[in-house]
């Protein structure tokens, strides 16, 4: 019920997103999925997920995470995804909502401070641990007050706490490429029929578009796994 926002505003004859619905995945041990998507359509972002009964509760991140507990990312928060979308990386067609490129940037599972996450949502901050390929460590959700009056619509701010995992290292820069696939945004639209020119825009200049180069990058992977 908690997904027909998500529902209405697709297509799913034209778009390759899930439409959710299926039974969630059970992660157990008090852990849930989490996933960032980097998602290049009208606007580069980073679409923060984390599962919470049965649905992935989702923020637009336009900078993306950092991993320095001095800098604070503002996080839109956006409508909640079904579950099966954390393992969504593809093209959405032209004229569709969201169209454009995403790509699984990370993906694992996290574990709320407190069990009640309703309370924390309610209270306007989530503590937590994440335990990604690319994102660990502690991490905290809170909601700030001036951006909306809409609650599905409200203004976080994603900060990651010190611990060991704290870092200067530039996340979105240099792990730029998919924890699935390997590839980067411009790969993903080419192999999807999408936009390649405008996804290469999200792509680390110098990192990508070299002719061949992550093709090649991905061949080897996938050598390697078959
Ligand atoms: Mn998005």
């Amino acid at each position: 019920m908690k997904i027909d926002e998500y529902r209405k505003k697709r297509n799913f004859g034209v778009t390759p997103e899930p439409r959710g619905g299926g039974k969630a995945q059970k992660t157990g041990n008090g852990s849930f999925i989490y996933a960032v998507q980097k998602h290049m359509a009208s606007h580069l972002h980073y679409d923060f997920r984390l599962e919470w009964r049965g649905v992935l509760l989702s923020w637009a991140v336009p900078k993306g995470p950092s991993l320095d507990p001095s800098v604070k990312r503002l996080a839109m928060q956006t409508e909640d995804h079904p579950v099966e979308y954390a393992d969504f990386e593809g093209v959405i067609p032209a004229g569709q909502y969201g169209a454009g490129t995403v790509m699984l940037w990370d993906r694992g599972t996290w574990q709320p401070e407190s069990p009640d996450v309703d309370a924390s949502l309610q209270a306007g901050e989530i503590k937590f641990t994440l335990q990604g390929r690319k994102l660990q460590g502690a991490w905290v959700l809170v909601r700030t007050r001036g951006f909306g009056s809409n609650p599905g619509r409200s203004a976080w701010l994603l900060i990651k706490h010190r611990d060991q995992y704290a870092s200067t290292k530039d996340m979105t820069q240099e792990e730029p490429r998919s924890v699935a696939s390997q590839r980067l945004l411009a790969d993903i639209a080419r192999d999807g029929g999408g936009d390649a020119e405008k996804a290469s825009m999200g792509d680390p200049a110098g990192k990508g578009n070299r002719p061949g180069s992550a093709k090649s990058l991905h061949a080897v992977r996938r050598k390697r796994t078959l």
